[in-house]
């Protein structure tokens, strides 16, 4: 790992509503004519009311001539209507209007063909069928043909007939939260419980006062090929391969597991730390015995109704934006596996191939704003997180989001101070901490790069995850209010919760603290934030420390060492002591839980 940088929408997600007593239900049946002649559709809307949310599902059955992609579009009658959650289209809502696009595997449909789609929802004061839908742009409004003239005649003043309520007793079990296994749900994460990984769990337990945390769902990291069948033998994972991970999930009843995709040919271009075991020639061997292995495991049919989200490749395409040589501290391996399209092309690749499985989740990383923050780091990462995501015969449709602060430890958000912030008439952006960035914090980061990324060509409901695992930076060095007005550096730095010595130090973080639990929708476009660094093993080691794990030495471990270009010559801040990277750092975790924010 290695992350730092150089100079230079909102989906609204809501949690799931508690299950509740199914209260009413009912279905509207609207027989629909659309124009351009040919196109004629008819509607099923039908939903499980609880108090507060709701499912809907909804059948469309083409009655006119073969349609290559629909949208459908209507209005909910009821301001406080809400879509939450949707599966076998893409939802998006702008006030009470709806909009649900078909998706690349159900937009044919031909002539007296149906497709269901369906979502959870939210309600409050009463939750009314919308009234009427519109297929592709066009109203549907009961059946008439709309090449005719419209009735001239005045609307009926008798009151419309009134439906008798269900007589039925509403059943008294919960409504489904999820759609039918092999669709994909919005938010992978919403509603159901994360994987406990019990080889991370059994370290945790290990130190004392561990059990407060070892419940918290980690990521399971694919850091070599031999971790897709286990590797007790390594320093980072343990015996349990993919299969072993898959079962053990299925046996807690855990709704959704996480995987790390990280053996990249070249892997971490411009750090030493976590070289992987690929050289950069090596693509067909990722794609061979990395990704279809692993692919094969996770589309087994008896883990279908495990959410399986992949990260895919930590740090990869931003060092290529960002670390070549020219740059300051560009390496010539990044130059190397950008001009042979290694990265590009195994990260395509590897979305391809998991993308295409109906439970599995791929979120490709996205660096993090001490990183990125800047307009010339920013666009063109965006634009090379597309350019991958079509490469190898991927297309976006393969990405369900990002994920911001991997491995990192930038703050969540900066309690003290804004970006916008003026002292004495100067803006704190000139500040030597924040050096002319656009963001101070991961959640500000993340929000504006998801628009960023819609904006370039990525789907509008992508969401996005931040790795909470290590930037808490609570316990008695965290100040409690804004530094002095003095000037723009006192001000910064007598403020920021982000104890750093600068934001592109990267390894083993001395103050550091676990950050906030996991947890699904925590803030605007964000599905959730996530313990993707397992808490606790190592960046990377302070010295050199021999190993046939490929792992390496970067000075940016080192205490001692007083820094590069990269980090503004400043102080390592790594803790002394470390460990090679993945393996277990006691002396760490105990101070992540010491500096847990919130506190433990
Ligand atoms: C290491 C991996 C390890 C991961 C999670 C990376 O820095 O290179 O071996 O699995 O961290 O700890």
């Amino acid at each position: 790992m290695n992350v730092w940088r150089r100079l230079s929408g909102p989906r609204r997600t809501l949690a799931l509503a508690g299950a509740g007593v199914l209260v009413a239900g009912g279905l509207v049946t609207i027989p629909v004519t659309a124009a351009q002649a040919a196109t004629q559709c008819d509607i099923a809307y039908t939903t499980n009311d609880w108090q507060g949310g709701f499912t809907a599902n909804i059948s469309i059955k083409n009655l006119g001539d073969p349609i290559n992609g629909w949208t459908l579009g209507w209005t909910f009658p009821n301001s406080s209507q809400r879509v939450q959650q949707g599966w076998s289209a893409e939802f998006t809502q702008s006030g009470s209007q709806v909009t649900a696009r078909s998706m690349s595997y159900n937009g044919s449909l031909a002539t007296g063909a149906s497709t269901t789609l369906g979502f959870n929802g939210a309600w409050s004061g009463s939750n009314p069928k919308p009234t009427s839908f519109t297929l592709n742009g066009v109203v549907c409004n009961g059946g008439g043909n709309p090449t005719t003239a419209p009735p001239t005649t005045a609307p009926p003043t008798t009151a419309p007939p009134t439906t008798a309520p269900p007589t039925t007793a509403p059943p008294t079990t919960a409504p489904p939260t999820t759609p039918p296994p092999g669709t994909k749900v919005d938010n992978p994460y919403a509603g159901v419980k994360g994987y406990v990984n019990p080889e991370w769990k059994a370290k945790a337990d290990a130190e004392a006062g561990g059990s407060r945390v070892s419940n918290n769902p980690t990521a399971i990291w694919l850091d070599r090929i031999a971790a897709i069948n286990g590797t007790p033998n390594s320093s980072s994972n343990g015996a349990f391969g993919v299969r072993e991970h898959l079962d053990e999930a299925l046996r807690q009843g855990a709704g959704y597991i996480q995987f790390v995709i990280y053996n990249l040919p070249g892997r971490d271009c411009s750090a030493l730390s976590s070289n992987g075991e690929l050289g950069p020639d090596e693509l067909p061997r990722y794609k061979a015995e990395y990704i279809d292995p692993i692919a094969a495991i996770q589309s087994d049919a008896k883990y279908r109704n495990i959410r399986i989200i992949n990260v895919i490749e930590i740090d990869s395409l931003p060092n290529i934006v960002t670390n070549t040589s020219g740059q300051p501290g560009g390496t010539v391996m990044c130059d190397t596996v950008k001009a042979n399209g290694a990265y590009v092309n195994g990260v395509g690749y590897a979305l391809a191939k998991l993308g295409a499985i109906g439970n599995v989740y791929n979120y490709i990383d996205a660096g993090h704003h001490g990183w990125l923050g800047w307009d010339s780091n920013f666009g063109p990462t965006a634009d090379i997180l597309k350019t991958a995501a079509v490469a190898s015969g991927s297309t976006v449709n393969n990405v369900h989001g990002f994920i911001t602060n991997t491995a990192n430890y930038s703050a969540l958000t900066e309690p003290y101070f804004k970006v916008t912030d003026n002292v004495n008439g100067q803006t704190v952006r000139q500040s030597k901490w924040i050096d002319w960035n656009f963001y101070v914090d991961e959640l500000s980061f993340a929000q504006a790069f998801r628009t960023k990324l819609i904006s370039v060509g990525f789907n509008s409901n992508i969401g996005m995850l931040i790795d909470t695992s290590r930037n808490g930076w609570g316990g008695s060095a965290r100040p409690t209010g804004p530094g002095a007005t003095t000037s723009v550096d006192t001000y910064v730095n007598g403020g920021r919760i982000d104890r750093r010595a600068h934001a592109g130090n990267w390894c083993n973080q001395a103050g550091a603290g676990l950050g906030e639990r996991p947890r699904a929708n925590p803030a605007t476009g964000i599905d959730a934030y996530v313990w993707v660094k397992p808490p606790g093993e190592s960046d990377g080691s302070s010295k050199e420390i021999p190993n046939n794990e490929g792992k390496g030495f970067d000075r940016m471990c080192d205490p001692t060492y007083g820094g590069n270009a990269r980090n503004g010559n400043n102080p390592s801040g790594a803790l002394p002591d470390a460990p090679i990277s993945g393996a277990w750092f006691s002396a760490q975790f105990q101070e992540l839980m010491r500096n847990a924010y919130p506190a433990l």
